[in-house]
């Protein structure tokens, strides 16, 4: 589908919820946040609801304050002719916002990711786009959107990150024509840039370092792993994205393949995220276990402990290697 039926879906309908997936990225919310300003300055009425409330880390990001955590009565109170999934490669990462989805209701469905499943009425999936706010940024301009400092505030730190500060092989000269359009209104990068990246509490320091010295090795070293049960999260403030920090600390190292970070959620479920340095799919490798992703970006997870969730993990890792 082109960004035109996209508008035309949207032009036909009154109330929306706008919703991404749990525990968002900037990319997620700075799509979902640009799309709401956009559908509330053209008339229309927008909830942007994620499943949980918004990380304390994205509060920094203009207008964040739209952004509410789904509670069950809502659903009684408000009634959306359709609802806008942005950055979700599968419809179930949105959790209980799926209970707006009433018979009769459309599903739009705007993403980036290989892995998607084209689960909506309506689908834009751009998969050669950087970020689902770099196709916000077309599908706005398509439809004349009149841009704000704040919609090219939140579309910039969408792609500011998801393209991992333009280090990522998704980075294209597309990418790069539309952040020159976002700096025009004047947007401070070395303050969003801080407000991203560096806001790890120094009190933070000790423990994210004995955490990181509990990682182990696998596969001749191809293989980075990294276990964090709930005591050892709740041991950091939420003041920043603990396994960015991870994967970007270890991103640095030579000769790594993939990086496993698995996070213990409840007693028997695994939380699996994975980075690849190329050679691997892991948004293949990702699919075995509830998941999906990009090439060198995935994640999902598994029904299991965290020690058991290792070990089934780093036993099929060898066969992809
Ligand atoms: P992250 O490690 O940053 O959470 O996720 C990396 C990429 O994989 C993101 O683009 C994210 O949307 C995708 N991803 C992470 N977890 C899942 C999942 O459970 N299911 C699917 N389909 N994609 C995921
Ligand atoms: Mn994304």
């Amino acid at each position: 589908m082109t960004e035109r039926d996209i508008i035309r879906a949207i032009k036909a309908h009154k109330n929306f919820v706008v919703t991404m997936h749990v525990n968002p990225d900037p990319d997620a919310l700075g799509a979902a946040l640009a799309m709401t300003l956009f559908l509330r300055s053209i008339g229309k009425t927008a909830a942007l609801i994620n499943e949980g409330p918004c990380p304390s880390w994205l509060r920094f990001m203009p207008q964040s304050r739209c952004c509410r955590p789904f509670h069950p009565p809502q659903v009684g109170r408000i009634r959306p002719d359709a609802v806008i999934v942005l950055d979700c490669g599968d419809i179930r990462r949105i959790g209980q916002v799926a209970q707006f989805i009433r018979p009769g209701v459309k599903i739009i469905n705007i993403d980036h990711h290989v892995t998607n499943t084209l689960f909506g009425d309506h689908n834009l999936v751009h998969v050669r786009q950087s970020s689902t706010s770099e196709i916000l940024y077309g599908l706005l301009k398509a439809a004349r959107c009149r841009f704000t400092r704040d919609i090219a505030a939140v579309l910039y730190l969408g792609i500011l990150t998801d393209t991992g500060s333009f280090g990522f092989s998704s980075t294209t000269p597309h990418t790069h024509r539309v952040v020159a359009e976002l700096l025009k209104f004047g947007l401070p990068v070395d303050d969003l840039y801080r407000r991203v990246y560096e806001t790890m509490p120094k009190e933070d320091l000790k423990a994210f370092l004995s955490l990181m010295n509990t990682l182990t090795l696998h596969h001749d070293g191809q293989v980075a792993c990294l276990t964090i049960t709930k005591k050892q999260a709740a041991a950091l403030s939420a003041d920043f994205d603990l396994k960015d920090k991870v994967f970007g600390f270890l991103r640095a190292v030579k000769g790594l393949e993939v990086i496993i970070i698995l996070t213990e959620q409840e007693k028997k479920k695994t939380r699996l995220n994975f980075r690849s340095r190329g050679r691997v799919d892991v948004a293949r490798f990702a699919s075995r276990f509830n998941g999906g992703g990009h090439r060198n970006a995935s994640g999902g997870f598994l029904d299991m402990p965290l020690a058991r969730a290792a070990a089934t993990v780093l036993k099929q890792i060898a066969k992809a290697l």
